[in-house]
């Protein structure tokens, strides 16, 4: 191997270390945003599972105050319907299902 051969090689090599190296900080980047994601998820939980004990409480004569704490589970964002219970209304976005559950008469 000559000089030119091992300083291409060298290069080569180096080029492909950096490489690793970007792949490994977005791996890093990738983990802490799971990592954020699920400690959001586990408040979130510990919330609702506050709330639903809250609404339990509450059941089963008791309709029209039932229909309040799924009002306010609601207006903090979440989803009251069968379909998407307790997941979380992206952007607040509105849902027919949830409506239909809370405002029908
Ligand atoms: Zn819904």
């Amino acid at each position: 191997m000559d000089k030119k051969d091992l300083f291409d090689a060298l290069d080569n090599f180096s080029q492909t270390l950096l490489v690793t190296l970007a792949e490994v900080e977005a791996v890093k980047k990738n983990l802490k945003s799971v990592v954020e994601e699920n400690i959001a998820l586990h408040l979130e939980n510990d919330k609702l599972r506050e709330r639903l004990g809250e609404v339990e409480k509450e059941a089963p004569t008791k309709t029209k105050k039932n229909r309040d704490n799924l009002r306010k589970l609601y207006y903090d964002g979440f989803h009251v319907c069968t379909d998407f219970y307790g997941q979380r209304r992206e952007n607040d976005a509105e849902c027919m299902f949830c409506d239909e559950l809370l405002f029908r008469e």
